[in-house]
């Protein structure tokens, strides 16, 4: 069987959710999701947080035209040494030539980039929209809530 992740991330790729905030977040979600896990992950720079098998389309935001092969070729320019993308400037996009960050894609299920994660994995319950509400309370900003199947 598989591996089910649901990954909570501010909405701001470079926000870093200081350590006694994450800790609290992270009891909040133990006590009302049932998961074999729930892990902070950090990173120095934000982190791609992929859907893995559920990715299907990564499209313009503008336009709408599939972006696949450029979004490879974006991803490996952009991506440090660690793998980590310190920079997202806007790239002006192949498509219709308007500009957007690799974070501004509509990447079908979402996908984001982030310095925080929670990971939850396979959850047996699913997170509610008054738990998303209270984690955005509890950190004081907006999050992103990615599914993902390994
Ligand atoms: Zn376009």
């Amino acid at each position: 069987m598989s591996d089910y992740y649901v990954t909570i991330i501010p909405d701001d790729p470079y926000c870093r959710v200081d350590t006694q905030a994450a800790k609290k977040v992270q009891s909040y979600l133990e006590e009302c999701i049932v998961a074999m896990s729930v892990e902070i992950k950090t990173h120095e720079a934000p982190a791609f947080v992929d859907c893995g098998g559920y990715l299907q389309e990564i499209a313009c935001p503008f336009c709408g035209s599939d972006l696949w092969d450029w979004w490879k070729e974006a991803m490996d320019e952009s991506a440090g040494e660690t793998g980590l993308f310190a920079e997202l400037d806007e790239k002006q996009l192949p498509c219709c030539d308007k500009w957007a960050s690799l974070n501004e894609l509509k990447y079908d299920y979402p996908c984001g980039f982030a310095c925080t994660e929670f990971v939850l994995l396979n959850p047996r319950n699913q997170l509610e929209q008054h738990h998303k509400d209270m984690v955005e309370q509890m950190l004081g900003m907006w999050v992103k809530v990615i599914y993902s199947r390994i």
